[in-house]
């Protein structure tokens, strides 16, 4: 029996995971909840799963709820009630289902006890990932990817010598804009954008998709998970999202892995690792499919995936200054402030501006992270 703790679990990996685990009684239990706000959504998940531990990041939130669960279950709140959570002493592994760079406090606290990782956010792996990925081997700390993309790297590399990989293909489905124009793309609005094409996700995750960050930050988590240099990984824009991306190695032997689109696949495989449970889920019908699609990304359309590169290639503090821009115009642009293809004008701004650090701390990090954000806000505020 494996005790788990959710963050994140009124999100859409959040559920996901918990339906995994409602389909294995026998090998998981739930210990621990935590969410954004959605104290509705956690209070039906503590009836049915009945945690020791729920974290509830809104203080005023955490009190209502409060009100209506058994004492018997302890309540943390704000930032420093996850940090508090993730260290309690029933909980074999920690899912990162929260999106943002407020996972990465958690994350680290979660390491430094000791606790495997299973990891869905990106931007704390893309802000701080070599200095997470050390302290993950000083804790003796297995991270486990959930991303599917991630996930697939994972499995094809197993029991293969990382050394012996020559290209790393990043599979994207191109999002709901691959056969819409630059131009058209001037003047998309907020429901084109959230409507994806493959898969139903957050909203943040839902506008990187649609604008190709979300690859470009996969550039930075995939160099920092398997410790591989930026030109070797390449972006192949595959619509079908069958082939959840592949590995050639230097015999020219290529790995890839398959199943249908469906999270609960790669989060199923992070906490059963390393058994293969057999479930019901969805399958691929090989006879079925007639063809499967390959294409180059269009650098032009998407300029957020060539910012990604760069950072990738510069390393220091940029690519936490890129999220922390991208995630400042993402805000903005579901608030309806700024259009879509103000997104990448805002984070190439910021990066330009930036001075970069070779090898910094995390507090230079997190330095360049409230700079970044600060600076991406002034130049909404001329752009807007
Ligand atoms: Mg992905």
């Amino acid at each position: 029996m494996k005790n788990i703790a959710v963050l994140g679990s009124s999100g859409s990996i959040g559920a996901s995971t918990l339906d995994v685990v409602r389909r294995f009684p026998g090998s998981f239990q739930v210990v621990a909840l935590a969410v954004n706000s959605d104290i509705d959504s956690l209070y039906k998940q503590i009836k049915e799963f009945k945690p020791q531990n729920v974290c509830v990041r809104d203080e005023c939130k955490a009190r209502l709820l409060a009100k209506k669960i058994p004492s018997s279950v302890k309540i943390y709140c704000g930032e420093i009630g996850l940090e508090e959570l993730v260290k309690d002493k029933s909980i074999d592994q920690v899912v990162f289902a929260v999106s943002g760079a407020a996972a990465l406090g958690p994350l680290i606290s979660a390491i430094k006890s000791g606790k495997d990782i299973a990891l869905a956010n990106k931007e704390a792996l893309v802000m701080a990932g070599q200095i997470i990925m050390r302290l993950a081997l000083k804790h003796k700390v297995n991270i486990l990817p959930i991303d599917s993309e991630q996930s697939a790297i994972w499995q094809a590399l197993l029991g293969q010598d990382q050394a012996s990989i020559r290209s790393i293909y990043l599979t994207a489905s191109g999002g709901p804009f691959r056969n819409v124009s630059k131009r058209k793309l001037n003047s998309v609005t907020i429901n084109n954008v959230l409507h994806h094409p493959r898969w139903k996700m957050g909203k943040k995750i839902t506008v990187d998709s649609a604008t190709l960050m979300n690859k470009g930050l996969e550039i930075l988590e995939a160099m920092f998970l398997f410790n591989v240099e930026v030109n070797k990984i390449k972006v192949l824009i595959h619509p079908e999202a069958l082939i959840h991306s592949m590995i050639e190695f230097v015999d020219g032997v290529v790995m890839a892995q398959l199943s249908a689109t469906d999270m609960r696949i790669p989060i199923q495989y992070a906490l059963a690792y390393p058994k293969r449970l057999a479930n019901q889920l969805p399958r691929i019908d090989f006879y079925s499919l007639k063809q499967l699609h390959f294409a180059k990304p269009n650098y032009n359309k998407f300029p957020c995936l060539g910012l990604a590169y760069q950072a990738a290639r510069q390393l220091g503090c940029l690519p936490a200054v890129l999220n922390a821009a991208n995630e400042v115009s993402v805000e903005k642009f579901l608030k309806g402030s700024i259009k879509f293809m103000t997104i990448p004008k805002v984070v190439e701004k910021v990066m330009c501006k930036h001075r970069n650090l070779a090898n910094p701390s995390l507090s230079d990090i997190m330095q360049a992270d409230a700079w970044a954000r600060q600076e991406a806000y002034n130049v909404v505020g001329r752009l807007g």
